[in-house]
Parts: C-alpha cells; sequence; structure tokens
C-alpha cells in the first residue's frame, strides 16, 4: 500500500514536471493579455526574454463584485502570479477613469514595480487616482509622465511608442470624460514585423490627431479604444490601421452600450476578426515577430 503510494506520488510529480515544462508555449515570444476585468482595461505585455508591463489595472465592477477595487486582487494579480511574474518592469495608467486605475493601488502593494508611466494629461481630482498617485509616492517607484514619444526598448526585440497624448492641450483643458479619453496613453508595441496598437479610450478625435501624425501606421491587432463605443474606432482608423484582429475589453452587464453595435459593424466592414472579453474572457494575442495568433479562450 506505502509502496503503490509512493509510485501514486512520483507518478504525480513527474506529471507535474511535464506540466510545468509545457505550461508555456509562448515562451519566446511577445504575449499580450487582454486580461477580463469586466467593464475597463487591463493589457499585460510579456517580452520573449520575460520582461513584463502592465497597461492599466481595471476597476469597474465585475458583474459579481459590487467593490470595484477587488479587480486588482481578484483577477489581475492571480493572473500575473499564474503567470510567474512576480516583478513588473513598469504599470502604464493611459488615463485616470476608475475603470482603469481602480485596481493598480492593490496591484502596486502586491507586485514589486519599476517604473509607473502615467498618462494623465491633466490635473484630475478623484479618490480612486488619488490613492494610486499615493501608494507610487509611498512606494518611491520612478514615475514619469508618458507623452507622444515616450520610448520603451525592452532589450529583446520589442518597443514600445507612445503615439498620445501629444504635448501640449490640443483636445482642450476641460476635465470631461470625452477630453480624459481622448488624453489616453495610445501605445504601439513592436516585435519584428508585427504590431500591436494599444488604444486606451482614445477616441474620434485623438484618433484624428494620430492619424494626422502618423500617415504610415498600421498593426496587426487593435485593442480598440473607449471598451467598444460608437465615439471610437472610426472608419478612418480602420482604414489606416488596417489590423488583423480587434480586442474589446467590456463586461456583459455594462449600462453604456459597449460595445456598440455601430462599432461592431464597422469592425466587420473592415474584416477585422473582433474578441471581446465579455463573451471570450481574456484574450490572449501571440507574436513570433513574424505574424500574430490570437487565442480568445483563457479565463472562461
Ligand atoms: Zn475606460
Amino acid at each position: 500500500m506505502k509502496l503503490r503510494y509512493c509510485r501514486l506520488l512520483v507518478i504525480l510529480v513527474a506529471a507535474g514536471l511535464l506540466t510545468s515544462c509545457a505550461r508555456d508555449p509562448d515562451a519566446g515570444k511577445l504575449r499580450v493579455t487582454v486580461i477580463d476585468v469586466g467593464q475597463g482595461d487591463s493589457i499585460l505585455v510579456e517580452t520573449p526574454t520575460g520582461h513584463a508591463m502592465l497597461i492599466d489595472g481595471g476597476g469597474s465592477n465585475r458583474d459579481d463584485d459590487s467593490d470595484p477595487r477587488h479587480v486588482g486582487l481578484r483577477t489581475v494579480v492571480p493572473y500575473l502570479r499564474y503567470r510567474g511574474i512576480d516583478h513588473l518592469d513598469a504599470i502604464v495608467l493611459t488615463h485616470p477613469h476608475a475603470d482603469h486605475v481602480g485596481g493598480l493601488p492593490d496591484i502596486l502593494r502586491e507586485v514589486r514595480t519599476d517604473a509607473v508611466l502615467d498618462g494623465t494629461a491633466l490635473p484630475f481630482p478623484s479618490p480612486a487616482y488619488a490613492a494610486f498617485l499615493t501608494e507610487v509616492r509611498n512606494r518611491h517607484i520612478p514615475y514619469r509622465r508618458v507623452v507622444r514619444g515616450t520610448h520603451i526598448d525592452f532589450g529583446d526585440g520589442v518597443t514600445a511608442d507612445a503615439l498620445n497624448p501629444p504635448p501640449g492641450h490640443p483636445y482642450g483643458t476641460a476635465t470631461d470624460n470625452a477630453t480624459m479619453n481622448n488624453y489616453s496613453a495610445v501605445f504601439l508595441l513592436t516585435y519584428g514585423k508585427t504590431h500591436i496598437l494599444l488604444d486606451g479610450d482614445a477616441q474620434f478625435e485623438a484618433e484624428q490627431n494620430m492619424l494626422a501624425t502618423y500617415p504610415n501606421l498600421r498593426a496587426d491587432v487593435l485593442k480598440c479604444g473607449h471598451h467598444g463605443a460608437a465615439n471610437s474606432t472610426s472608419d478612418a482608423w480602420l482604414e489606416r490601421v488596417r489590423p488583423k484582429y480587434a480586442a474589446i475589453s467590456c463586461s456583459r452587464t455594462n449600462s453604456f452600450g459597449h460595445p456598440s453595435p455601430a462599432t461592431l459593424a464597422r469592425l466587420k466592414a473592415h474584416g477585422v476578426q473582433t474578441y471581446v472579453t465579455a463573451a471570450n474572457g481574456a484574450i490572449v494575442f501571440v507574436s513570433d515577430g513574424r505574424s500574430v495568433k490570437a487565442s480568445g479562450t483563457v479565463t472562461k
């Protein structure tokens, strides 16, 4: 009986080793996950040599959770642990709305972070954003603003370039939702011949500004702006970017009508294969530098 138990243990250990060896077929590639944080955004970038950058931390309610702060602890941190990440090279906040910043204080408390990049272009008084800044200050984490031209080189062939917000205040100085959305940090990831464009909550105005600045912009993957809202992902934007895949991050029961049928229709008209977290759970894009593969079934 004892022997049998030992054999079983050996088999289990061997199986465990095999599982951990086979666990990451994406090692050595660029892997971008649009994490299912309900209504909000949180995107994990993992580079071929294991650098990790988190863009936004979610924050609005999951369908089953009345406390928006819980998404950092209940969803994002467990996903980072699942990916074997105990340290982030950087956290990027695209803009200070609660559905992007709300989860970040908990994430900063749980995961060592080397740098924080903040796309917030205007003073924005809100409890969620203040809690984030307090946590960054308390932890003495190097902090800088993101502005067009901000360039990150991970040293393994992956770069991230900020296309938005432009310097100054071209979208005005009001702090209404649309204006703050337009100031979102937008990052273009490049690995070899492949590009992944992460739009934050950028709306039509920001798209127009970027269209005027980047005539050769193109990407294999577009993380659509503003959760697939009707005022984002214009025809002109899709014509320029020509993505093969699109990702939309939103919850099943959001009160905003995300994703908008108009946006979905535009994506369809441009032949874009579109994934929505509300339907797919986490969406994973993997690039080997030559092409990108998409998968929509990780967490659900
Ligand atoms: Zn948002």
